[in-house]
């Protein structure tokens, strides 16, 4: 089947740095793709190019048949929004809004009516096992219990894939277990993709597949998961 996601000879630059060079990804639907790599090597590059955040030099974007590249910004801001979920490594939370309000944001800014938003995000935070957590504001919260509001906030507006950038990184390893968990048992309940990126092999464990990026060159190597008997 076509894939949902897809980089075809992406380069991108900052200056004279080059951070991607050339790369090609192809993430298939309800796949979990890890992006590993050292720092500075174009992880973040790549998956701010394949979210539609950053625009490539050269080379294409393709999501559900789509280039992101030919499109209007305005109809990129409306994939981001609807299509997509974001979970990054901390600091997502807006502080003064409490867990229910921060969940049900993304849905607002959809215009979804805050009635049903509120509908949405209750019943979310419910499945997530996340209610008590519902009136707390994000200062309030453990690191592990904020990041786990922050998978509830990327999951509620049911997107087709969600990117999360080291959204373990800030954690010890018992609170990014759970939040890896959390983050692929419930993408797993809506078929969502998602793709991750991490320097912890650990984390990178959970996902189906793993590429290696190095000098903004992008790697796929097969794990067992995901090799083909037949192919
Ligand atoms: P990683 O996520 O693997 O740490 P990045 O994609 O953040 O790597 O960075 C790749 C390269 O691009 C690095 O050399 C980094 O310094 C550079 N870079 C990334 N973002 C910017 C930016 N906004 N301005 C200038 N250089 C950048
Ligand atoms: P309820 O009907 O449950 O009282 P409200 O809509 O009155 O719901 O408020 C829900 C929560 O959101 C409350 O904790 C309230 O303090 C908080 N809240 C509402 N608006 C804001 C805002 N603009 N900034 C911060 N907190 C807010």
């Amino acid at each position: 089947s076509a894939p949902i996601l897809a980089a075809h000879a992406v380069t991108k630059s900052f200056g004279s740095t080059p951070a991607l060079r050339d790369a090609d990804l192809s993430v298939a639907a309800g796949e979990v793709l890890a992006i590993m790599g050292p720092s500075g090597s174009g992880k973040s590059t790549l998956l701010h190019c394949l979210a539609g955040i950053l625009s490539p030099d050269t080379g294409e974007i393709i999501f559900d048949g789509h280039s992101l590249n030919t499109m209007s910004e305005n109809e990129r801001t409306l994939v981001r929004r609807d299509r997509f979920g974001f979970v990054f490594q901390f600091g997502q939370l807006v502080p003064e809004l409490p867990v229910l309000e921060n969940v049900m944001l993304p849905l607002l800014l959809g215009h979804t009516s805050r009635r049903m938003a509120r509908a949405a995000a209750t019943a979310l935070l419910d499945r997530l096992d996340l209610s008590g957590l519902h009136r707390r504001r994000p200062g309030e919260l453990s690191g592990g219990q904020a990041q786990r509001v922050a998978v509830a906030r990327a999951l509620v507006n049911q997107p087709k894939v969600v990117f999360a950038d080291e959204p373990t990184g800030s954690l010890d390893s018992l609170a990014g277990e759970n939040v890896m968990d959390l983050l692929l048992t419930a993408a797993r309940e809506q078929d969502a993709t998602v793709v991750l990126v991490t320097h912890d092999a650990r984390v990178a464990a959970c996902a189906d597949r793993e590429v290696l990026v190095r000098d903004g060159e992008v790697t796929d190597y097969a794990t067992v998961a995901s090799v083909d008997p037949d192919g």
